[in-house]
């Protein structure tokens, strides 16, 4: 049985998530943990989901604090002071979806061995309930915003701007409209309300869902404008004008303001060359796709800095976690000295493009090894996560879609993009006859 994905338990609430699973989760979480704190983000499910949780976890003896509706940051934050910490998230999902992430005191999400470590007792339901006598405690602390929040500020200059901020209805509004007025803002908040049917927008906060941000920027003459996810792991900014930064444009920006010369960064495999340029300096890893594969070899290299395009920053010298709280504090505090189009407009760009080609299932395999072979021939590979291969003037991804039949090729040049883009068209199309 396999529960976990790539960002912990997620699926449809009472369909592949529900209070029985809830409960072994907590079961089976409670052998191996002593203490534990739980937070939850404002889904409709979430506190059926905590109760159950928190009933195994004492059921194995195992003390559980309530730290109540919190981002997930703030609870990875929190988990400092105990064995583990779980959210009730499903992240930037829709409002049906439910899901629970468990996280390490460095604020490290469970990696691959601690999750299948859980999932096994999970299995075989070889749970060990204490007597009644050592059922574990059951109480609240109501201070972990607060605690987070003075985290964040200590870092932080002091900032006059006027800044809107979108939390999209999610657990962000429990804290960065008040971190960003502490600092000095004049904070402007939209779908700072948080309700777990998500009724403004839907919660990934992208260039598509984000119209509402937008024209508010430009309407009040804002400064910038913040967006975060539904439990405000991710963050993503509009610039004075209303327009929408790219994740790889956020990537290179956070890179070029924060780190030194020669540091070391981590993304994944997909991540745009514009940051290779805009560091010349540094050491680039790239990982497979997912915000825990960047923080596991953040962690591994010691590396300064690292995020997903997708919205996720993690700076490791204040947690593992990629925190939408800090990053948008910290994306403020950058824009006091320079506006952020000035900032992203001395980033290089290049053409992308992006394209599939119909693949069966059973085929894949086949497809991608003779892939491997073929662009291995043409430049240096890495085949962490599909196939990339970088050549002179740009680079090529090749990956098999993990749901659809089809195989996603992706190519970006600083000159003939359509060029290089057909040449792994070809290959792909050869290695399918
Ligand atoms: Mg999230």
């Amino acid at each position: 049985m396999k529960l976990f994905g790539s960002s912990g338990i997620r699926g449809i609430t009472n369909q592949d998530v529900g209070v029985d699973l809830a409960l072994k989760v907590g079961l089976a979480l409670g052998r191996t943990c002593k203490t534990a704190v739980i937070g939850r983000d404002p889904r409709v499910a979430g506190e059926m989901i905590e109760h159950a949780i928190i009933s195994g976890l004492s059921s194995a003896g195992c003390d559980a604090v309530r730290a109540g509706m919190i981002s997930t940051p703030t609870l990875a934050y929190a988990t400092r002071k105990f064995d583990c910490g779980v959210m009730v998230t499903a992240s930037h999902n829709p409002s049906e979806y439910i899901g629970i992430k468990l996280w390490n005191p460095d604020g490290m999400a469970f990696d691959s061995a601690q999750q299948q470590g859980i999932e096994e007792l999970v299995a075989s339901e070889d749970f060990e309930p204490v007597p009644w006598n050592k059922i574990g405690t059951i109480t609240q602390d109501d201070n972990t915003i607060l605690q987070h929040s003075e985290m964040i500020l200590g870092r932080m200059g002091c900032s006059t701007k006027r800044v809107v901020v979108d939390c999209g209805c999610g657990a962000g509004s429990t804290i960065t409209p008040y971190v960003l007025r502490k600092m000095g803002c004049e904070v402007i908040t939209l779908n700072s309300q948080p309700d777990g049917h998500f009724p403004a927008r839907n919660p990934e906060p992208n260039d598509k869902n984000l119209w509402m941000l937008k024209k508010a920027v430009r309407e009040f003459e804002a400064d910038i404008g913040i967006a975060q996810d539904g439990d405000a792991d991710r963050m993503m900014a509009v610039d004075e004008n209303g327009i929408f930064i790219t994740g790889d444009e956020m990537l290179a920006i956070f890179a070029k303001q924060e780190c030194k010369k020669g540091a070391t960064l981590v993304v994944p495999v997909d991540t745009s060359m514009i940051v290779d340029d805009a560091m010349p300096d540094s050491t680039i890893i790239r990982t497979r796709v997912g915000d825990v594969y960047v923080a596991e070899a953040i962690k591994q290299y010691g590396a300064d800095l690292g995020g997903e395009p997708s919205g996720s920053w993690i700076f490791p010298d204040v947690s593992y976690c990629p925190d939408g709280i800090y990053a948008s504090a910290k994306i403020v505090d950058m824009v006091s000295e320079r506006r952020l189009s000035e900032l992203r407009d001395e980033l290089p760009h290049y053409p992308t493009k992006r394209g599939t080609v119909k693949c069966d299932t059973d085929k894949k395999a086949h497809v991608m090894d003779t892939i491997r072979k073929d662009l291995s021939a043409i430049g240096k590979v890495n085949d962490i996560d599909g196939v990339r291969v970088d050549l002179d003037d740009g680079w090529i991804l090749v990956r098999p879609s993990g749901t659809e039949p089809k195989i996603r090729i992706t190519a970006e040049a600083r000159e003939g993009v359509d060029d290089i883009y057909a040449q792994a068209e070809r290959l792909v199309n050869e290695a399918l006859k």
